[in-house]
């Protein structure tokens, strides 16, 4: 979505409210396509005091592989974010967000803001005990015969010690 931001830009006390629906559904990202439903995205960009505010919240679901038992899952986030619109860029503050003629695409600050706080590992959870290193059994679901060999040899040798 694009939003034409020219008189808010020169209209103090204006307001622009979102609330829109954000198709993601083909975009890839850990190799697969996690946006199985459309992002929800809410709130307003106001000119106060001559400064353009953008604050909003994204609600969205992902489904994706587990990054340690490779289970698929499906996990729901919100995110709020806030930036500053700024008709051109005259500081080095990469924090602003630069308009070009006045015109904000939204799909992709909404985008970028999302891809970058998601975290870089996706577990199932947190305590997400992962496969068997030697025969591949996910040990969420149970344990196989492999796991008495599979004693940390430091704890090996302290467990001798401890005799
Ligand atoms: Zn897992
Ligand atoms: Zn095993």
């Amino acid at each position: 979505m694009s939003i034409d931001l020219k008189q808010l830009f020169e209209v103090v006390g204006d307001v622009y409210n979102i609330d829109y629906q954000l198709d993601l559904s083909d975009y890839e990202l850990f190799g697969s396509k996690p946006f199985f439903k459309p992002v929800h995205v809410t709130g307003k960009i106001e000119n106060k005091a001559g400064v353009v505010f953008l604050n909003m919240d994204a609600d969205f679901s992902i489904r994706v592989e587990c990054d340690r038992c490779l289970d698929e899952f499906e996990r729901d986030y919100s995110y709020s974010f806030e930036h500053i619109l700024v008709a051109e860029l005259n500081t080095d503050n990469d924090e602003y967000i630069v308009v070009q003629n006045h015109v904000l695409d939204l799909d992709d600050l909404v985008l970028s803001d999302i891809l970058l706080n998601l975290p870089s590992k996706l577990l199932c959870n947190e305590d997400c005990k992962g496969l068997c290193s030697k025969c591949g059994q996910n040990l969420n679901k149970g344990s196989c015969d492999c796991n008495d060999s599979l004693v940390d040899p430091r704890l090996a040798i302290l467990g001798e010690l401890l005799k």
